[in-house]
């Protein structure tokens, strides 16, 4: 290694340790986790209101305001929403229903849910629907998109260093700018990735027994989606997700707890 990249590997891992340190360090709610994130819930909320927003206003007419299926999504989001916000009662809650087809919801940053109708021709039963949307509102309360963006800027940071030493040295800069790049994908995004995902089924399944949901459904509605999508491509909303096979298993190991969850929702209810 010459020591010009030697150079602009110290500098680049200087960089990454002070924007590291100088995030904000907190636990994930359910899991425990720590975590740093980018931004603070009330940044969150700004960005997640502004993309919701946007959204709608692109949706226009396919955006469903009454009937029958948007009783549903109102009847889940909130109730799954008044769960969420004793975790992070500094969110907006909102929800909003599109007439697409596509088998997929989300939850921007600050607590802004949008279910897709497609969704509806799967996720058949409030437990089921709850399952879903309780997997995405756990995206938003985990704060997952502030964590991406948090290890985005560390990846930015890295290679803007490298750059600075590299300035005279095009092709150098290259180089390392790749390796730079390509480990961060392989070693940051994608394990973190699938890590966000199984703390989502897990944050999720909590929820919905908290909401007073069956936890068991999330099982039912899984193994349903496999089912349904064995031997050809899986929906768009499962391809970045775990398995089915890991993510059933993985459920079933947090069912006790769910149902310890659902019992104590039951009493007080
Ligand atoms: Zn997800």
């Amino acid at each position: 290694m010459g020591r010009r990249i030697m150079l602009g590997v110290v500098l680049a891992i200087a960089v990454v340790a002070f924007t590291y340190f100088s995030g904000e360090e907190q636990k994930v709610p359910v899991t425990g986790r720590t975590q740093r994130v980018a931004m603070s819930d009330a940044q969150q909320e700004q960005l997640g209101l502004q993309v919701f927003d946007q959204t709608l206003a692109d949706e226009g007419e396919k955006v469903i305001e009454s009937g029958a299926q948007y009783e549903q999504v109102k009847r889940v989001a909130e109730r799954l929403a008044k769960v969420g916000a004793v975790d992070k009662p500094e969110f907006e809650w909102e929800f909003a229903l599109v007439d697409r087809p596509e088998v997929n919801a989300f939850c921007l940053p600050g607590g802004k849910i949008v279910v897709f109708t497609g969704l509806l021709d799967v996720a058949k039963t409030d437990d089921q629907l709850a399952t879903v949307v309780g997997h995405e509102i756990a995206h938003a309360v985990a704060e997952h998109g502030a964590e991406r963006i948090f290890r985005e800027e560390l990846t930015n940071r890295a290679v803007a260093a490298a750059s600075g030493a590299f300035a005279d040295d095009p092709q150098r800069f290259q180089q390392v700018a790749g390796l730079l790049g390509a480990g961060a994908q392989v070693g940051l995004s994608l394990p973190w990735g699938r890590e966000q995902e199984s703390e989502s089924d897990h944050i999720g399944l909590i929820y919905m027994a908290r909401a007073g949901y069956d936890p068991n459904e999330a099982i039912t509605f899984w193994q349903g989606m496999s089912k349904a999508s064995k031997g050809q491509e899986p929906p768009e909303y499962l391809s970045t997700h775990p398995s089915h096979g890991t993510r059933v298993q993985q459920i079933r190991g947090w069912l006790p707890e769910a149902q310890r969850e659902r019992r104590q929702h039951d009493e007080v209810a």
